[in-house]
């Protein structure tokens, strides 16, 4: 490490106290979606934050097509899908480089916390466990300290502290603020990259942890299935036509696909770890998936019923496209079809993205692996999750190498109650972001 880098690290360690403000500040909006309010005013604060370290920012709120394919009605979203993009332009050649983190938070549950939700409450320990890089400076609390919150303050404060030093870039930096991620993120980061907002050459998401370095991901397309029957008194079904029926016949072929044919498709991924839980129940890559999410159906037990509605949610590995999910999803409900002339289904599409995998033999992936261990002191290993991340359209769309990492682990009870996160975690996540973003770009 250089004198510069090592004064950027001071300046991280002494920016402590602002970083926990700024975090507090960002909690108090409520930006839990559905429905996703206020995201206008999460990027107020820190369009400010930028111009004021003299990035160039533009606000971009997603168009009617992008709500579209978000499943914006179905999902129940409201509001402007507004978006930050802060620049600061290099002085010379160099890459581009786009460091993203989401700004929406996952819901919050109407019982079990024992803290304010957007409070940011101080403690000095965690009753859920213990960071890894818990150094006694304590921990925060409420919805997205761990997810994503704490990660759009690291950068910030990683970023500040490169200012305050007064380090040079060479190539361009792009940082997003970007909506909507945790409901698939169309109107959010898919619309900043499909629509050319966002161009870069290397890519880093913060939306992880730092007990790995992620690189692969999952794709999902959630489709919507509409049976119909024909209603009737229900002590006489048979003149009537029952859509509940019509739909259990079809999750039937559903499971069937599923169990024989989905769970055998498999993506392998070698170097990159899923995880002991999946690694018990023999899945070591991204493999083929299904959930049968939720089922509305009927108004009464003595009525035949003639509508009944199903979400599910189908897991992409690396490779499919939504293209071919959608024709191969039709064809299984259309094989029960053409067996029963009573069954009749519509098929839609609430929203979708698609996997990816970036090669644990990618040299981007091994250069960041290397400064993630120099800034941190630890050499973290390739993950990969069956879930799916943003990072997408950083791969899939915006064809950029690109890592992720961020805040939280067991302890930090991401997306459930309680949510916490250790401050030095926070600190070291930043350290991690500074140092690739001036190795990457920095003028030597
Ligand atoms: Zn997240």
């Amino acid at each position: 490490m250089d004198e510069l880098e090592y004064q950027v690290f001071k300046a991280i360690d002494s920016g402590r106290g602002r970083m926990i403000r700024t975090l507090q500040d960002l909690l108090k909006i409520d930006t839990q979606v559905p429905p996703g309010h206020d995201y206008d005013k999460i990027c107020e604060i820190l369009e400010e934050k930028y111009n004021h370290l003299g990035y160039t920012t533009s606000l971009h709120e997603a168009s009617e097509k992008y709500m579209k394919l978000s499943g914006a009605k179905h999902i129940c979203l409201e509001g402007p899908r507004t978006n930050l993009v802060a620049r600061l332009n290099g002085e010379g050649d160099g890459p581009t480089l786009h460091i993203s983190a989401h700004t929406d938070t996952a819901a919050i549950q109407k019982q079990g916390w024992s803290v304010d939700p957007f409070g940011g409450e101080l403690t000095k320990t965690s009753k859920y466990g213990k960071s890894d890089y818990d150094k006694g400076g304590g921990y925060i609390w409420g919805r997205g300290v761990g997810d994503d919150k704490g990660e759009t303050a690291a950068l910030l404060l990683a970023l500040e502290a490169m200012n305050e030093v007064g380090v040079k870039l060479k190539g361009d930096l792009v940082v997003t603020a970007n909506c909507d991620e945790e409901i698939g993120g169309v109107a959010g980061l898919g619309y900043l990259i499909r629509e050319g907002i966002v161009k870069a050459n290397i890519g880093i998401q913060l939306d992880g942890s730092l007990t790995g370095i992620g690189l692969s991901a999952m794709g999902r397309t959630r489709f919507l299935i509409r049976t119909g029957g024909k209603s009737y008194h229900g002590q006489v079904p048979i003149l009537g036509i029952n859509a509940i029926e019509k739909m259990s016949k079809l999750n039937v072929a559903l499971n069937d696909y599923w169990r024989n044919v989905l769970l055998k498709r498999k993506y392998e991924t070698p170097g990159i770890d899923f995880g002991e839980g999946l690694r018990v129940k023999g899945i070591t890559c991204p493999t083929g998936m299904l959930n049968m999410g939720t089922i509305k159906g009927g108004v009464q037990g003595a009525t035949v019923p003639d509508t009944c509605e199903e979400e599910v949610l189908r897991g992409m590995i690396p490779g499919e496209t939504y293209k071919d999910t959608c024709a191969e999803f039709n064809a299984v409900l259309n094989g029960v079809k053409v067996t029963d002339a009573d069954l009749q289904y519509e098929l839609e599409t609430i929203n979708f993205r698609e996997g990816y995998v970036v090669p644990a033999t990618d040299p981007y992936a091994l250069e960041c692996q290397a400064l993630i261990q120099e800034a941190i002191g630890k050499k973290l290993p390739f993950t990969g999750t069956l879930a799916s991340t943003d990072m997408n359209y950083q791969v899939v769309d915006g064809h950029m190498p690109c890592i992720n990492f961020g805040v939280g682990g067991p302890y930090s009870n991401g997306h459930s109650q309680d949510e916490n996160a250790s401050l030095d975690e926070i600190l070291e996540c930043a350290k991690a972001v500074a140092l690739i973003t001036m190795r990457k770009l920095k003028v030597k």
